[in-house]
């Protein structure tokens, strides 16, 4: 069922975004191709959401048709020593299976809230690992294809990926090893209070907000060096805790984020030379002016 108007607001991290001109969510992959060949036969864009932990939605909406996958195209189950997943499946979901089947590997993701989808289409990591390096294959399907992908094939590198906007990933296989539960258990527990000790956890925020460049600082070093912590526009403030973030402080639309980002590249320009690259996804037209 193709809905209307439906506001993105509710599906991104940080709160924002405005609604898509039409929106759907397949269950299972003939419904996904249905879909896909309704949004071809009029023409119109095809984008995916998967937690939105990552994703910057322009106030005016998405002019297109929005996925977002739900049932099997949402669930994960161990098989073997593989954790086989729908795209629209959270991580912290398919952690769960792995350590109920006491498979190891994917304890790196515990601090990532997205998708499976979302995590191939960013290469998602953290901790010194990151999907590329568990994937085994993925289902890519569009209007015209439907076909698996190895990371290799995926174009997998450093948060990024080959795939086009209107390519979807719909099933991904991860291969694990065995490990006993209680260690998977500890390893979580110190990786998530890594986490907590350096990030703001309990804020609105989509994750990283520019790529590390290659410089002896981080972009969140970088940025705070520029005495960018706690900066505001609008409802939207750099983190103060960590300067690679930026918090929905109470009322903040995608367009304060967006010159808050556009203001952090000015500074990392003027005083480091480095022109920084986001890392958040840009859905509805946003596009950063030159800094
Ligand atoms: C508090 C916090 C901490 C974070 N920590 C980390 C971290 O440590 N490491 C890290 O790498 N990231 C981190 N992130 C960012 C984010 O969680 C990851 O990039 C995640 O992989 C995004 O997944 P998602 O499902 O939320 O994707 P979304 O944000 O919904 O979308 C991101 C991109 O993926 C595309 N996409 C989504 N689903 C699919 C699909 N099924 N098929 C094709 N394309 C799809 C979207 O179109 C968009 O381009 C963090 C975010 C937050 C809010």
């Amino acid at each position: 069922m193709i809905d209307e108007y439906v506001p993105l607001s509710r599906f991104t991290t940080l709160g924002t975004g405005g609604p898509a001109r039409w929106f759907a969510s397949p269950e299972n992959l003939n419904q996904l191709g249905d879909a896909l060949a309704w949004a071809a036969e009029r023409g119109a864009s095809v984008s995916v959401v998967g937690l939105g932990s990552n994703l910057l939605v322009a106030d005016e909406g998405v002019d297109g048709l929005v996925l977002k996958l739900s049932g099997e195209l949402a669930a994960a189950e161990a098989d073997g020593d593989r954790v086989v997943a729908g795209g629209g499946a959270p991580l912290a979901v398919c952690l769960h299976r792995a350590r109920a089947a006491s498979l190891g590997g994917l304890e790196f993701a515990c601090a990532i809230p997205g998708t499976v989808g979302g995590s191939v289409k960013m290469n998602a990591g953290a901790y010194g690992g990151e999907i590329a390096g568990v994937l085994e294959r993925a289902l890519v399907v569009s209007a015209s294809a439907a076909e698996w992908r190895t990371p290799a094939e995926l174009g997998l590198e450093y948060r990024r990926s080959a795939l086009d906007e209107d390519e979807v990933v719909a099933r991904a296989e991860l291969r694990l090893a065995q490990r006993p539960t209680d260690e998977i258990k500890a390893i979580v527990s110190e990786m998530q209070a890594q986490r907590k000790a350096a990030q703001p956890t309990n804020k609105r925020t989509f994750g990283s907000v520019f790529k590390n460049p290659e410089h002896e600082l981080t972009a969140g070093r970088m940025l705070e060096a520029c005495g960018l912590r706690g900066h505001q526009i609008g409802g939207a403030q750099i983190s103060p805790r960590h300067a690679n973030f930026i918090e929905n402080a109470g009322g903040a639309r995608s367009a304060h984020a967006v010159a808050l980002m556009s203001e952090a590249r000015r500074r990392a320009l003027e005083e480091f030379g480095v022109m920084l690259e986001h890392e958040v996804q840009l859905l509805g037209g946003l596009v950063l002016p030159a800094a």
